[in-house]
């Protein structure tokens, strides 16, 4: 996850909720991408360790464990950026051009100067972030997945080109799908820190409470007497996620006989994520009261990583007959 500070209710459906279950599941690494941050944001760093560390903050809160994955922040594991560059070297330039969120991207994000070798280059990154760690699976949205095989690719072509001992280095990691709900933000559209329409995770009750009452609802309730649709209303959308099925069928029978008005059902949506977020928000506090804990969590997890990254390196380097050891005159 990009280092972009406080994370909000969409960053949780879309990939935390998820990733704090696979974590019985599979051993699983989780990193802040400070680095990938920089590929859009680089003109101004004052805040990208303030960022990391508040998302760190979130996922802590959210139920990530120390215990249980290893957490860390990308450019403390200075290995990232050699296999990089490494895997820079084989992949051909076709294949970046061809990622859709590289056009995308360049297109609707404006102000900003992306014609950089960074910016290009960040799936070859991100393809690293993955191998390092030998990754069986990667958990992704449905956006994700061409640059999952776009790893794939250039596993495949490094294992073609160099053996180590005779074996292939990488495994082809698999794209994870991970559920995405639709989850909007208060003004109907995907919700988004752009938008300025997010709740977040951190946000206190009267907030979350003040935000759903301005909440975009289905057009066609225009009066208290007009029947609506939930599958049409962006607070049916979040009743759907949040809320038990008890308040689900209310919503229904009520919404579309017009029984009941807005104002009651976004205050039944209100206590479903105040339901949710309270317990998180109190995890949160403990970190936020001694935030060195937070750190420690980061560095211990950093190094870590660190040690996995060493020792794929050195396979790597082996394999491109690059190690570190002596070998005779260089014709052994
Ligand atoms: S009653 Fe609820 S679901 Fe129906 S339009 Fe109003 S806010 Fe949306």
């Amino acid at each position: 996850m990009r280092s972009t500070g406080k994370l909000h209710l969409g960053n949780y459906v879309g990939a935390l909720q998820n990733w704090v279950g696979m974590q019985d599941t599979y051993e699983c690494y989780f990193f802040i991408a400070d680095w990938h941050a920089l590929t859009t944001d680089y003109a101004d760093t004052s805040q990208v360790k303030r960022n990391s560390v508040e998302v760190l903050l979130d996922w802590l809160a959210a139920g990530l464990s120390p215990e249980r994955s290893t957490m860390f922040i990308q450019s403390h594991v200075p290995q990232h950026a050699e296999l990089h560059l490494l895997l820079s070297m084989i992949t051909p330039l076709g294949w970046l051009e061809r990622v859709p969120t590289y056009k995308e991207q360049q297109e609707n994000i404006t102000g900003k100067d992306l014609s950089t070798y960074g910016f290009l280059g960040y799936p070859v990154l991100m393809s690293a972030d993955i191998m390092m760690y030998k990754g069986d699976f990667v958990p992704v949205g449905e956006d994700q997945v061409p640059h999952v095989e776009l790893t794939r690719e250039i596993a495949r072509r490094f294992n073609q080109f160099y053996k180590f001992r005779g074996q292939a280095v990488f495994p082809e990691p698999q794209a994870l799908l991970t559920p995405e709900p639709k989850l909007p933000g208060t003004d109907g559209r995907k919700m988004s820190k752009s938008y300025g329409n997010t709740i977040m995770l951190t946000d206190p009750e009267p907030v979350v409470r003040q935000k759903l009452k301005t909440m975009v609802t289905d057009p066609a309730r225009v009066r208290r007497t007009d029947p609506g649709n939930p599958d049409v209303c962006p607070v049916g959308d979040l009743h759907k996620i949040f809320s038990d099925k008890e308040i689900n069928d209310k919503v229904n029978l009520g919404c579309r006989s017009a029984g009941i008005g807005c104002i009651e059902c976004k205050g039944w949506a209100a206590d479903s994520l105040v339901k949710i977020l309270n317990p998180m928000q109190q995890r949160r506090k403990k970190y936020e009261d001694n935030p060195r804990l937070a750190w420690d969590i980061l560095e211990a997890g950093s190094a870590k990583a660190r040690q996995v990254a060493s020792s794929t390196m050195s396979e790597v380097r082996e394999a491109m007959s690059m190690s570190l050891n002596y070998e005779g005159d260089g014709r052994t």
